[in-house]
């Protein structure tokens, strides 16, 4: 047994690695274990045996307002190329038959950039551009807040917002950024979102995609970051349970191999399912972890293809009125020299909120492309040649409306014990921006205790 007093983090992932980061340039002595042989959690890359690239669980987005992942990316020493932040928020969507709606907002100062880019908005009507525009007086106190018991459904209703409006913005905005179904997810989750997104600046607002595999952009920086400040990131790892003193406060954890590790601080950085296993049998009974174990998930299936030929003349587009909800053009995105090569081309599909489809199998996938390719491609006839599914069935918690009361804040009802994931109480719908401020959130805790 070890009995060096420090904190220990369980998981690997962006809130775990976060909140080791911040602890280790403060001078902390920080223990990261990690159940799997490489980390990442649900923002990872591996390398594809099929398609014969690296590729990621699944194409992530970031936004210029994840401040606290910036911050954190910039304190592990990446690249400003390595992420490819638009100047100004753009957006292509394509309609059946592959008209364009175009959103290309102008250099105006927050939120007209987003009222003049809505107006001049490409193939949609005027009324349903100025219907959309009324979300604006919402963000500026003019008309109700939603509470967390409305549905983004009901709140559009509210606002008049037509179905054109809603298929060719709201509906992929409230897809992308609370993974789940207009009809059930809760407003006041997605207008913390536009808050964020479209009141602060104008490059809040703007789409920052990830030019590297996840885990190159983020996992190896932060590891070598934390080893350099003489903390220790210890992969397949898996921790068993939490162990507490007689008081009741944090003294430790078993890993699946039966060692014991002591710490005074414990940081879970885990999904919440994995949570409740690590608690100690009589902890589980608490109010605050009862409502974690009523938390349910929502999945996301990625498709990666490689094509004989490039699809998308640009990095990525929208998909108006299909499960396929984004297409990304991943030679593009990175701009790989494959990104003009013929032969090689490596697509990814986004299905968000994919409950209807996780049980297909890729043989149904793989019909499902094909026929939404052909609708919104018909003349491109493109030639697939690898095909992979990656399904993460779950890829966050269900942000149904009225189930924020149930995520738990960063202080756990364990003394020394702090909780973080993209899925704790930070305001914000489980993203990275979620997982990284909650990893920030419980290093504070850690470093000025209340
Ligand atoms: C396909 C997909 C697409 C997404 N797209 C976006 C996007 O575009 N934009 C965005 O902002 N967010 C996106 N997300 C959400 C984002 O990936 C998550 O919010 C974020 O990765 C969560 O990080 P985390 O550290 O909270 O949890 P996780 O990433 O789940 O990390 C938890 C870690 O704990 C480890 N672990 C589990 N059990 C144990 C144990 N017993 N002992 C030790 N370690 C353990 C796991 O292996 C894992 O590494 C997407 C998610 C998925 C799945």
């Amino acid at each position: 047994m070890d009995t060096a007093p420090r904190t220990i983090i369980v998981g690997a992932g962006f809130a775990g690695l976060a909140a080791a980061v911040r602890l280790a340039d403060a001078g902390r002595s920080v223990v990261v274990v990690e159940a799997t042989k490489a980390g990442g959690g649900r923002s990872r890359s591996f390398h594809d045996k099929v398609t014969g690239r690296e590729v990621d669980n699944g194409q992530h987005l970031m936004m210029g307002c994840y401040r606290e992942t910036l911050a954190f990316l910039d304190a592990i020493g990446t690249p400003a190329g390595d992420i490819d932040l638009q100047t100004n928020l753009a957006l292509t969507m394509l309609k059946p038959g592959g008209a364009k709606v175009e959103l290309d907002c102008p250099s105006l100062p927050a939120p007209l950039h987003l009222a003049a880019g809505l107006l001049r908005m490409r193939g949609v009507g005027v009324l349903h551009r100025a219907a959309a525009l009324r979300a604006g007086l919402l963000l500026r106190g003019e008309i109700a807040r939603p509470d967390d018991n409305e549905t983004c459904d009901a709140w559009l209703r509210r606002l008049g917002q037509t179905s054109t409006i809603r298929a060719a913005f709201w509906e992929p905005l409230i897809w992308a950024v609370l993974n789940d179904d207009p009809l059930v997810a809760s407003a006041a989750m997605l207008v913390a979102v536009l808050e964020r997104a479209f009141m602060a600046s104008r490059e809040a607002s703007s789409l920052a995609v990830p030019r590297r595999p996840l885990s190159s952009l983020y996992v190896d920086r932060a590891v070598a970051r934390i080893e350099a400040r003489g903390g220790e990131v210890r992969f397949a790892s898996p921790a068993r349970k939490l162990e507490l003193d007689p008081e009741g406060q944090v003294s430790g954890l078993v890993l699946k191999s039966g060692e014991r590790l002591v710490a005074d601080q414990v940081i879970t950085a885990v999904p919440p399912h994995v949570l409740l296993e690590l608690l100690p049998d009589a902890a589980r009974d608490h109010l605050v972890f009862r409502d974690v174990a009523r938390l349910e998930s929502s999945p996301i299936i990625s498709l990666w293809v490689t094509l004989a030929e490039p699809l998308l003349d640009r990095p990525f587009v929208g998909l108006i009125g299909s499960p396929l909800h984004w297409l990304w053009d991943r030679d593009r995105l990175e701009s790989s020299a494959a990104a003009t090569k013929p032969g090689n081309n490596l697509l990814s599909v986004t299905i968000s909120g994919a409950r209807s489809f996780v049980n297909d199998q890729p043989d149904a996938l793989r019909e499902l492309l094909i026929g939404e390719l052909t609708r919104f491609f018909p003349d491109a006839r493109p030639t697939i040649q690898a095909f992979r599914v990656v399904k993460e069935k779950r890829a966050t918690i269900s942000h149904a409306a009225g189930t924020y009361r149930r995520r738990p804040e960063t202080a756990s009802p364990i003394p020394g014990l702090s909780l973080a994931g993209d899925w704790v109480r930070t305001g914000l719908p489980a993203t990275i921006e979620s997982a990284v401020q909650s990893g920030h959130d419980a290093a504070q805790r850690v470093l000025s205790p209340r």
